[in-house]
């Protein structure tokens, strides 16, 4: 008796959409069965390495596809590695595949109506519905003591699971095509598709009996022999990807390690759509032979954006993550081709500094995530930030190497400031002090760059130095204008530490200032007030505000100011509305700084202060 399954939700969702086709290709359903196909017999391969008992070990490795144009069925067959009645449900009733999670979450995000979102993606398996009014999917696991099954669906809300009896080891699809795709049962129309979309795939494919030819291992072909519709083709069959890729890397070395490798730069950062993580997709390959479809520790974390294959003779055909040796040598080929590709970015930075831009703004984030992290690459990764800053025009950017290359003998640190825009960040008062001592500064624009500032710490010897902090030192300076004088500035220091109480830690005269009256100055070293701005708006949802502790400024006065002095007289003068003042002072230093929590309150102040007028 055939059991009913519903799918789970999110299936149905996807087959929704994936039957109301929105893909004009329709065609990508050979290639993503092909691939699926070539996946299990990878896998089969891979498991025959440890495993002694494998059901029908007899059975080639090949891709067998067949056309019925009587019958208008196409038939998709593999003896790769199989599914019981349990995996049929689990792999193909419910949402295992990344590409369709990726794509559902991005149909969240942007609305169905984000059709270029719609086409990045591919919906593995279920795209199969686009054509089919049945798909059956005879299979039989490996381990040799399982039945066979077959899996049935329409496409519609439900499937069925039945035990049938004389399959071999693997996965036999076969497809009952709908009117509008009877072409799929031509062997004519399937070998094209076949040559423009599985050319890569490294087991033989037959059709109707003929082999196929296939062209394999790309990577080990020499680079002047190799097309760019060719590389473009096996971008998309290894990454699934259907875009062009960005970047291009293909190479080979001897020493330390032989390897020949091919990475990739996708068009577009697929995680800033708000989308899961990227996984790593980077195959590794030991003399053609695929050994870990995506390992998670041959390139660092900030890697994960990479496509492509690295395959290296050194490496043991069984290799073993448990073993040291191993895990080492692993270790060591990540490191060699980190480095290559680092340095084929620098190359990009310098001969075509346009394009290297474009990838940047799409995937500096990842450079960032790596300065900040990757201990190993730190300074080649250092080199490839990029950063507004007060001597580029808006838009331009400058690298730390340029910044550098400026400074004056004198400059010990590197600058930044951070805030939301260049406008922001020049309308506060942090620049001020900076600009009149002819210092440039970088500007960052993006929450992680406090984070990838304070990591970093230093470039070329160079302090990184945030110019809003409470202990940077500024050598003399030429100020304009009379300071009030000592023994006033004192006592109005003293009276404002008594009058804003505990809003203050510190208050201090300043020669940073020129044309604003106060700052307030991060008194908090383990909290910025760009961490604690984001840690407000990290509000988990549904959940409670993060607690955040109660902020500490410094407060530093401008001494030369006509407010300070105004202050000075008015608070011996009238007690009430230099309280008043004090009060306006520091909430408008907390604006500037972005820290001002409490509009409502200033709001109240301003309107008695302007009754005084
Ligand atoms: P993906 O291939 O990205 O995982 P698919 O939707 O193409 O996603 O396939 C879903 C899952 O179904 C696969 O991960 C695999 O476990 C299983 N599967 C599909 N086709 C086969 C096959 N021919 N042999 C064995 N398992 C298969
Ligand atoms: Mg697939």
């Amino acid at each position: 008796m055939p059991e009913t399954h519903e799918f789970q939700a999110e299936i149905k969702q996807l087959l929704d959409i994936v039957v109301h086709s929105l893909y004009t290709e329709k065609e990508i359903f050979v290639r993503e069965l092909v691939s699926n196909a070539s996946d299990a017999l990878e896998k089969l391969r891979h498991t025959q390495l440890t495993e002694k008992d494998v059901a029908d070990a007899d059975q080639p490795l090949e891709i067998n596809i067949t056309t019925d144009e009587a019958a208008k069925t196409l038939t998709i067959a593999d003896h790769g590695i199989g599914m019981n009645a349990e995996e049929l449900v689990k792999f193909l009733g419910t949402i295992a595949h990344s590409g369709s999670k990726a794509f559902l979450e991005a149909i969240k995000e942007g609305g169905a109506k984000n059709d270029n979102l719609i086409g990045q993606f591919g919906v593995g398996f279920y795209s199969a519905f686009m054509v089919a009014k049945s798909v059956k999917v005879y299979s039989r696991s490996f381990r040799p003591d399982e039945t066979a099954n077959v899996w049935t669906s329409d496409g519609s809300g439900s499937y069925t699971v039945e035990e049938v009896a004389d399959e071999k080891r693997g996965t036999r699809i076969v497809i009952e095509l709908k009117e509008d795709s009877e072409d799929y049962a031509k062997k004519d129309t399937i070998k094209t598709v076949l040559e423009r979309y599985s050319a890569f795939v490294s087991f033989p494919i037959n059709l109707d009996g003929d082999h196929i030819n296939t062209v394999s291992a790309l990577w080990l072909r020499s680079k002047s022999e190799i097309t760019d519709e060719e590389y473009t083709e096996f971008y998309k069959f290894q990454a699934h990807a259907w875009d062009e890729p960005r970047l291009k890397l293909h190479f080979s070395a001897d020493a330390p390690l032989a390897i020949n490798s091919i990475l990739f730069v996708p068009q577009s950062n697929t995680e800033k759509f708000g989308m899961s993580r990227a996984e790593p997709a980077v195959s590794l390959y030991c003399r053609k032979v695929l050994i870990d479809p995506a390992p998670k520790d041959l390139l660092p974390e900030w890697g994960r954006f990479l496509k492509g294959v690295v395959d290296s003779e050194d490496l043991p055909l069984n290799i073993s993550r448990e073993t040291m040796q191993d895990r080492a040598l692993i270790e060591k080929l990540g490191k060699v081709i980190t480095s290559r590709f680092l340095k084929f970015l620098a190359d990009e930075a310098k001969n075509r500094p346009e394009d290297f831009d474009k990838f940047y703004e799409e995937f500096g984030i990842f450079i960032k995530e790596g300065a900040a992290t990757d201990f190993t690459h730190k300074d080649a990764l250092a080199k490839l930030l990029r950063f507004e800053s007060s001597r580029t025009d808006a838009g331009k950017t400058t690298s730390l190497a340029d910044y550098v290359s400026r400074m004056g003998e004198e400059q010990k640190d590197i600058y930044f400031l951070i805030g939301p825009s260049r406008d922001a960040i020049e309308r506060g008062p942090y620049l001020e002090g900076l600009k009149a001592r002819n210092l440039e500064v970088l500007y960052c624009f993006e929450a992680v760059d406090d984070y990838v500032m304070r990591n970093l710490r230093e470039f070329d010897g160079k302090t990184l130095t945030a110019a809003d902090s409470a202990d940077l030192k500024l050598g003399d300076h030429e100020s304009e204008g009379e300071a009030l004088e000592k023994d006033k500035l004192d006592a109005l220091i003293k009276w404002l530490k008594e009058t804003l109480g505990t809003k203050v830690a510190e208050v201090k005269s300043s020669d940073r200032l020129v044309d604003s009256p106060a700052a307030v100055l991060n008194a908090d070293q383990f909290m910025s007030p760009q961490m604690r701005r984001m840690m407000k708006a990290m509000k988990p949802e549904g959940g409670e505000e993060a607690e955040v502790p109660p902020m500490q400024v410094h407060l530093e006065l401008n001494p030369r100011h006509a407010i300070v002095k105004k202050l000075s007289e008015i608070k011996d003068a009238d007690n009430d509305k230099a309280v008043l003042m004090a009060e306006q002072l520091h909430d408008n230093a907390l604006l500037a700084a972005g820290l001002l929590e409490d509009p409502s309150t200033m709001v109240q102040r301003l309107y008695k202060l302007l009754e005084q007028v």
